[in-house]
């Protein structure tokens, strides 16, 4: 018997060990051998985990979101993006930080359930996976409240950029804080988005604008995501708008980054490279050298386009095999159907629906006729100083229902599934499955339907990061 129990030990340490391995794996090449990784510890989970006690239960679940859905190896677009799994009275079991286990009450194993077993309760309850937050501009210096009065008064985001504000005020005080500054102001924010019941957050580099500061917000974002649960994700957009030093040279203010800055980070840290695409930051024919010489170095790809205006930033950005396109108030529905096709429906669409909203803009991204069309959806807040300071990813979600035409199982699955593909976290994270990470949250909504219409409320009651409760 002791043999036997030795035996399962050690393959359940194999499955981590494969799980670890299959992680480290991110660059192309090794993409074959990472999803083999995958297949075999998904194998062993199925076969070995069983058998070890559940460290977590929940019971009782009055919906059980599990985003699980036809098998895809895609993002969930068109039908898909609504059609995914709800069990009503549902389970999800735990052994240690992975789901091992979810479905009806009725199959529940209750053999699997030992006295050390951390026992939830979630009758009447919407249980889900943990919220990704897939567009932030996490890292900054001070904040630009004295903007908003102006905003009131009828300036737009281009004006107060051309006369100094904006980002470039943002730029001055980030460049003026130290390190312990900004990972405090982080680490501040984490906080908030934790409480929202984010466990996974994209943070982007970009209010430094010179190669030392860019690599100093780097850095603070990778130490923040040491610092605390919420698995953080850093993104290098250095490339947010030229440098102040460089300003009327966007050209050469790109040739910087790429000479002094890109050498000098590794995909295996910073997976992503993003680039503003706009008037006032970077035209389309800079936008793609750029991103041709970012993915020539191993990263993926990501875009700030359409935001403002269309110039066709993101259907360059899906030729050349972006991750993901963000903002796309101003692209169209025949666009969309464009970038759907182009990109074979690997890149993701993520909208900022709070964006508009803050600038005062009529215009919003036709998220139904993107979904329609078959592009694939994924919802964030766009935390930034500028143009959204919220961290409130239910209201986004609540706004692009209103205003962007989503249902709200479409709205759930953008903030969850779809936004952990826009991030490659979709094998870590983003919904209920054997496997995954249990990133896992409490709802005090019974339904669905409840979680968009409670406008600006947080429905979150409980936050389970890597099977371990978090506490305010
Ligand atoms: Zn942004």
């Amino acid at each position: 018997m002791r043999n036997i129990w030795l035996i399962l030990t050690y393959l359940y340490r194999s499955k981590e060990v494969l799980f670890a391995v299959g992680w480290f794996l991110e660059k192309p090449n090794g993409k074959r051998l990472r999803e083999f990784c995958g297949f075999c510890a998904s194998l062993l989970s199925t076969l070995i985990v069983p058998a070890m006690a559940y460290t977590m239960l929940l019971r009782n679940c009055g919906q059980l979101l599990t985003l699980a859905g036809p098998a895809t190896h895609l993002p969930l677009a068109g039908e898909n993006q609504r059609n995914w799994r709800v069990i009503p009275d549902g389970y999800v079991a735990c052994v240690d930080d992975r789901i091992v286990a979810t479905g009806p009450m009725a199959e529940l194993d209750d053999t699997l359930v030992a006295t050390a077993t951390i026992v939830l309760d979630a009758s009447g309850q919407v249980v889900m996976p943990g919220l990704v937050e897939c567009h932030t501009h996490l890292v900054f210096g001070g904040n630009r409240a004295h903007e908003f009065q102006r905003k009131l008064q009828g300036e737009t985001y281009l004006d107060i950029l051309a006369s100094g504000g904006g980002i470039l005020s943002t730029v001055r005080a980030t460049r003026a804080a130290s390190d312990e500054q900004l990972l405090e102001q982080a680490l501040h924010h984490l906080k908030g988005f934790r409480e929202y019941g984010v466990t996974t957050l994209e943070a982007k580099s970009g209010y430094g604008l010179d190669a030392e500061t860019e690599l100093r917000l780097l850095q603070v974002a990778r130490e923040a995501g040491r610092r605390q649960p919420v698995r953080v994700v850093p993104t290098f957009l250095g490339a947010h708008v030229p440098g102040p030093e460089y300003r009327g040279h966007p050209a050469d203010y790109l040739h910087m980054l790429v000479q002094e800055v890109l050498p000098n980070i590794y995909p295996e840290e910073v997976p992503f490279v993003d680039i503003f695409c706009e008037e006032g930051a970077f035209s389309v024919a800079e936008a793609r050298r750029y991103l041709e010489q970012a993915r020539a170095l191993g990263f993926q790809l990501k875009i700030h386009a359409e935001q403002l205006h269309d110039l066709g930033g993101c259907e360059m950005a899906a030729e050349l095999g972006a991750i993901s396109i963000d903002h796309a108030d101003y692209l169209t529905p025949a666009g969309a159907s464009r970038v759907a096709r182009v990109s074979g429906g690997r890149t993701v669409a993520v909208l900022l629906p709070l964006v508009p909203l803050f600038l005062r803009q009529e215009r919003f991204a036709p998220g139904r006729a993107f979904i329609d069309a078959g592009l694939p959806v994924a919802i964030s807040t766009d935390f930034n100083p500028g143009s959204c300071p919220s961290k409130n990813l239910w209201l986004a979600l609540s706004v692009a229902c209103l205003k962007m035409g989503l249902n709200p199982a479409e709205a759930v699955a953008a903030v969850t599934l779809n936004a952990a593909w826009a991030v490659g976290q979709q094998r870590e994270c983003g919904s209920l499955e054997p496997g995954k990470r249990a990133d896992i949250l409490l709802l005090h909504v019974p339904s669905l339907e409840e979680i968009p219409y409670w406008l600006g409320e947080n429905p979150v009651q409980q936050v389970i990061i890597g099977g371990r409760i978090q506490h305010a």
